[in-house]
């Protein structure tokens, strides 16, 4: 397993300062596999179970970089940290904040959409999941405010639908008709309100929507709106 100087891997986790963390270690506040470490420059191995071997004043320790989380993101929150408002992060651990490297959403999901959203530190993924070259399926329930006309599956199939002030087409997107006002649209490119705007496009609104799947991943039925939780490798691995 990759090692890591201990107090580097508890002030990148935001535990402190270097000087602070040396202090929670001299103090025996670390121990690991039942042995408390008291220097903090010991080597500590950096892998995915750490949390089941580490603990911090008796909490398991934070799970280390490369970390990759699955949440539900709830209506009413934005996924920048720069846009106002109350953000995803802010669902997280507040120590979270501190992490080096950071946490960042792959893609982004609006404001009044709710649904699966992955945030990570692991810039490979992220790259792999967003790459437009990838094609990651991202599947979206829609509600809409008038009744479907019937034409829409094949317009969006057809993979040349242009939106308002773009250049190039959208590429082809699949509808599966739910109900007269329900729809789940897939798509595999990530355009500014995508899927708003494919709506607009065929003369429709969306009155809500929720992102149930990315890939082969799906939001987990026990999973409710603003809780998340680790995504383990098979999780990863399912998404392609
Ligand atoms: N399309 C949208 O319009 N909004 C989202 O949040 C995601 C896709």
């Amino acid at each position: 397993a990759p090692m890591a100087r201990l107090d580097r891997l508890l002030a990148n986790l935001g535990y402190g300062s270097r000087r602070e963390v040396n202090a929670l270690v001299r103090a025996g506040g670390v121990v690991l596999d039942g042995v408390t470490l008291k220097d903090a420059g010991a080597k500590v191995p950096i892998v995915r179970e750490l949390p089941a071997r580490m603990t911090i004043s008796g909490v398991a320790v934070d799970p280390p970089a490369p970390l990759t989380l699955i949440m539900h993101k709830p209506l009413g929150v934005v996924c920048s940290h720069r846009e106002a408002g109350r953000s995803v992060y802010e669902l997280l651990p507040t120590r979270w904040r501190a992490r080096m490297p950071g946490l960042s959403t792959i893609g982004r999901l609006d404001k009044d959409t709710s649904g699966l959203l992955l945030i990570t530190d692991d810039g490979d993924l992220l790259h792999r999941v967003i790459s437009p070259r990838a094609h990651v399926a991202k599947r979206y329930l829609a509600t809409l405010d008038r009744p479907l006309s019937g034409e829409e599956g094949t317009i969006f199939a057809a993979g040349d639908l242009m939106l308002d002030s773009e250049e190039t087409p959208l590429a082809p997107a699949e509808l599966r008709v739910i109900s007269p006002t329900q729809a789940a649209l897939t798509i595999t490119e990530g355009r500014y309100h995508q899927v708003r705007r494919m709506f607009a496009a065929v003369g429709n609104h969306v009155n809500a929507l929720h992102r149930d799947r990315i890939g082969g991943l799906e939001l987990p039925a026990d999973l409710a709106a603003g809780e998340w939780r680790v995504l383990d490798e098979a999780g990863e691995a399912s998404i392609f």
